[in-house]
C-alpha cells in the first residue's frame, strides 16, 4: 500500500480481496466486495456479508438496506463517500446464510488490514456479527448506540439497518441512535486537539 499526503491507497489490498481462497466463498462469489469510501474516513461502518445486489456489483449495501443506510448516513450531513462502508465477510455467503465461524477467522485479516490502512476516529458495527468483534457476548438490545474506547477508536455498535425493514419499530431506534454520532465525534475530535498537558505536570502525575 502507498501513502499519498496521509491517504491511503486501498487498490492493492481490494486485488489482494479479490483474489482471495481463504475459505469456500469463493467458489459461489460472483465478486467479492471489499468495501468503498474514503480511504482517510473518520466514520467507518461494517455490517455483515454481501447479499444477492451486492454480490452482483461488488459494492457494499447497495440494496434495501443499502438506501436506508444511504438515509441514516445523509441524516448526520454526510453522504456515503465521506465514509468508509466494509462487511466483516467480503463474499456472499450462499442463501445469505449467517457467516460460519471459520469464515469469518478467514476473512479477519482484510478487515483487519482495513481498519489499519483507514485508521478511523469511529467505528459502527451494524448487527451481530461485526458488534461481537467488540462486544463479544454482549446483546444489541442492550449496547446500541452506546459509544466505547478502544485505544484510540471509538466503536458505537448500532442495529443492522436490515433489521429496520424486518421490524419495523427498530427504524425509529437506529435513526435516534444516529442522532448521537456527530457531537460523539465532535468530542473525540475536539479531544484530539487539546493541548498536551505540559512536562511538570506530567511528572506530577506519575509521583
Ligand atoms: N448487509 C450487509 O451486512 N452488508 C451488505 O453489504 C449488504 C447487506
Amino acid at each position: 500500500m502507498t501513502a499519498i499526503e496521509g491517504v491511503t491507497d486501498l487498490s492493492e489490498l481490494n486485488a489482494e480481496i479479490a483474489g482471495c481462497t481463504e475459505c469456500e466463498l469463493a467458489g459461489t462469489r460472483t465478486l467479492s466486495v471489499p468495501g468503498e469510501g474514503r480511504p482517510d474516513a473518520q466514520i467507518m461502518f461494517i455490517g455483515e456479508a454481501p447479499g444477492y445486489n451486492e454480490d452482483q456489483q461488488g459494492r457494499p449495501f447497495v440494496g434495501q438496506a443499502g438506501q436506508f443506510l444511504d438515509q441514516l448516513i445523509a441524516s448526520i450531513g454526510l453522504r456515503r463517500a465521506d465514509v468508509f462502508i466494509a462487511n466483516v465477510i467480503k463474499c456472499r455467503p450462499p442463501q445469505n446464510q449467517d457467516p460460519l465461524p471459520h469464515q469469518l477467522q478467514a476473512c479477519d485479516k482484510w478487515l483487519q488490514q482495513q481498519i489499519a490502512a483507514i485508521a478511523p476516529k469511529m467505528v459502527i458495527t451494524l448487527g451481530r456479527f461485526s458488534m461481537a468483534k467488540y462486544f463479544p457476548g454482549q446483546a444489541i438490545s442492550r449496547i446500541h448506540g452506546q459509544p466505547n474506547r478502544f485505544g484510540q477508536t471509538i466503536i458505537v455498535p448500532m442495529y443492522h439497518p436490515a433489521a429496520a425493514l424486518h421490524q419495523g419499530s427498530l427504524r425509529r431506534v437506529i435513526e435516534e441512535d444516529f442522532k448521537k454520532l456527530p457531537p460523539i465525534l465532535k468530542s473525540a475530535l475536539d479531544e484530539k486537539k487539546e493541548p498536551e498537558p505540559k512536562p511538570e505536570i506530567q511528572q506530577m502525575r506519575l509521583l
